[in-house]
């Protein structure tokens, strides 16, 4: 480790090649479960980037990719608890299809409630989700990994697609942000 940016962690949490394990693994899953459909995967931007791009390539079968962009606010907003899904897959892509439903990380669950809430209404047949990262937490929201590459406890998590304050997506695995940065990434 010694490039600017891997300074700035903690301890790597999963390398490169326990990722690749990992999404071989995932893969093999949903290929048994999806080769004789057309799925759409919807990824939800911008987290689960670097994981869908990694994920449709190890699944020669045919599909389609769409995406929709969902934010959520912290405790410290009026809104709290709200998720608010942007950008939505354009519904020729869903209509009648089994949507995989792909993001970065299942944390209360509260994203993935509503985005796949959203999809059914939409009109997709079926929609199933897939995450990167599952934190183990109690949950009061209703939702659930279909699919998951692995579990995580609950700590805060950068790298592979996830940020903080918008940084360290680009990191090529997963990692801890160190202690002492985590107020003022700026
Ligand atoms: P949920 O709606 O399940 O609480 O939250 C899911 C979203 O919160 C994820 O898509 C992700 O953007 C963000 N999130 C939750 N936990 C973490 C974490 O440990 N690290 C990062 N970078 N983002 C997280
Ligand atoms: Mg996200």
């Amino acid at each position: 480790m010694d490039a600017p940016l891997d300074r700035d962690v903690e301890r790597v949490l999963l390398s490169e090649e326990q990722i690749r394990a990992g999404l071989e693994r995932l893969a093999q899953q949903l290929l048994t479960d999806y080769s004789s459909d057309e799925p759409c995967l919807v990824a939800c931007l911008r987290g689960s980037l670097v994981f869908t791009a990694d994920l449709i390539r190890r699944m020669p079968i045919r599909l389609r990719v769409d995406f929709l962009h969902a934010s959520s606010y912290g405790n410290a907003t009026v809104s709290k608890g709200t998720v608010d899904l942007r950008l939505l897959p354009d519904p020729d892509e869903v209509v009648g299809r089994r949507v995989i439903l792909v993001d970065d990380i299942l944390d209360s669950g509260r994203t993935l409630a509503a985005a796949r809430r959203t999809l059914l209404d939409l009109g997709a047949s079926d929609v199933k989700t897939c995450v990167f990262l599952e934190k183990r937490v109690p949950r009061s929201v209703e939702a659930r990994a279909d699919y998951k590459c692995f579990e995580i406890g609950d700590e805060f998590v950068i790298g592979y697609g996830l940020d903080y304050a918008g940084r360290y997506r680009n990191l090529p695995y997963l990692a801890a942000l160190r202690r002492d940065l985590v107020q003022r990434a700026r």
